[in-house]
């Protein structure tokens, strides 16, 4: 495992700055991977066993997936978006399962202990950067409840919608009236409305 600068860097390059958050990131990620036993989790023995939920789109996920190289193209990293600054990390081999949060004084710890860096930015980078990980996080065990479709692992069968014949993989196929269809044919929420189609050139 590299140093933990090492890992500060290389988090920072990937988001593309070094903010408060991809600190976070960085940091939940070492405590949650050393307590499910995968302290290298980019090992290449143990890339297969790490699974990541994070409760946020925002800067930390960045530092977790920097850490861990779990992604969203591998499966190995999902976003379950309940806005809060938290992640489960779960070891698929043996099941165990913790879930990372920002303790809610961590903040107010940072800004008593750092207060002599009066740019308050760069303050909370440092307070998070060598703060003791128990001061700034609480930790819980967990069971994570995942159905198959939701794990990694090789490409699953595939469906097409009897409606408009686009590939939809399996387990998120919508079964109406004895067919087949996609979240759009069988007329469920979207994020997106259509509006039209265009000639691509
Ligand atoms: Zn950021
Ligand atoms: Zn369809």
């Amino acid at each position: 495992m590299e140093s933990l600068d090492e890992l500060f860097q290389k988090a920072g390059e990937l988001h593309g700055s070094t903010c408060p958050g991809v600190i976070l990131g960085v940091q939940m990620a070492l405590l949650g991977c050393h307590l499910i036993d995968l302290d290298e989790p980019k090992r290449s023995e143990n890339r297969k066993k790490l699974l990541v939920l994070v409760e946020t789109d925002r800067c930390a996920t960045d530092g977790i997936q920097s850490v861990t190289g779990c992604s969203v193209g591998k499966r190995t990293l999902k976003v379950v978006d309940y806005g809060i600054l938290a992640a489960a990390f779960y070891n698929l081999e043996t099941n165990k399962a913790v879930r990372i949060s920002v303790s809610t004084d961590a903040r107010t710890r940072a800004e008593k202990l750092y207060n002599h860096i009066t740019d308050r930015y760069q303050a909370y980078i440092q307070a998070y950067k060598n703060l003791p990980r128990e001061e700034i996080f609480n930790a819980e065990e967990v069971t994570v409840d995942l159905s198959s479709f939701e794990l990694p692992g090789p490409p699953p069968p595939r469906f097409i919608c009897d409606v408009c014949g686009e590939e939809i993989v399996e387990g998120r196929e919508i079964k109406q009236n004895g067919k087949i269809a996609c979240r759009r044919c069988a007329n469920l929420p979207l994020y997106y409305k259509p509006v039209k189609y265009l000639t691509v050139s």
